[in-house]
């Protein structure tokens, strides 16, 4: 008998990207093991209203409950480790992992380690605003020892707008496409060796065909390590 770990997902956070969670550890387990073999996988996708109306009002106690009693259930259903499938609501994964006994897999330190292996040094982040000025995800990166370049004023306000009013509803635009490019190409210019699509949403716009600069998509990243995890002894 194969031997296969649980992965607890906590999605929702938009659905959109929980998706290509669900079906990227699929395809990775299946393609693994192959014949009829997919994930073990237990979700629990939350009402993206409630999380998000905590993120506007900075109410993050009450998103960390949220999420909290989220992990306890998949904790309690039978999941090895969980997997929160945002990179915004990594700010309140240690009042999480507080309160459950298995582990989280932090999408920051994930990203990390691949950029690392790539030898990146320098790194454009694109994300929510929370994301890209607060420091709990840039932090992760910086002790790693890479330096992180977010986009100037304009940039933050396009690319916040555009995950929340079209990429987290599954409205895709040409104008967005090419203002996330123009982003890009300027912090390109600043020096960044890579991009990080530091929003789980934000593979749906852009992809590598996009940009020259090596692109670093966290839900890829994010669902691969969780595959990988699942299989390990
Ligand atoms: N999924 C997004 C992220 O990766 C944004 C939605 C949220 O605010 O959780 O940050």
């Amino acid at each position: 008998m194969i031997f296969m770990k649980t992965i607890g997902l906590i999605g929702g956070m938009s659905w959109e990207s929980t998706v290509t969670y669900y079906q990227i550890i699929n395809r990775i387990i299946n393609k693994e093991l192959g014949g009829f073999h997919s994930a073990k996988i237990l979700m629990y996708s939350v009402d993206f209203a409630e999380i998000e109306a905590c993120q506007s009002s900075g109410d993050w106690e009450r998103s960390a409950d949220i999420l909290s009693e989220a992990a306890q259930n998949l904790e309690k259903a039978g999941a090895d480790f969980i997997v929160v499938c945002t990179n915004t609501m990594h700010k309140v994964v240690p009042q999480i992992q507080g309160r459950i006994g298995i582990p989280i897999i932090h999408i920051a330190e994930a990203t990390a380690s691949e950029l690392k292996r790539r030898n990146i040094a320098k790194v454009a982040l694109l994300g929510t605003k929370y994301t890209m000025t607060q420091d709990f995800y840039k932090a992760k990166l910086e002790s790693a020892g890479i330096e992180v370049l977010i986009p100037d004023e304009w940039g933050i306000e396009t690319v916040n707008t555009v995950i929340f009013n079209e990429l987290c509803l599954g409205i895709i635009s040409e104008t967005s496409k090419e203002r996330f490019c123009r982003i890009i190409e300027s912090l390109e210019k600043q020096g960044a060796q890579g991009v990080i699509l530091g929003c789980t949403e934000i593979g749906m716009l852009i992809s590598q065909n996009d940009t020259e600069l090596p692109v670093f998509d966290t839900t890829l990243i994010h669902a691969k390590e969780a595959a990988r995890l699942a299989l390990e002894a």
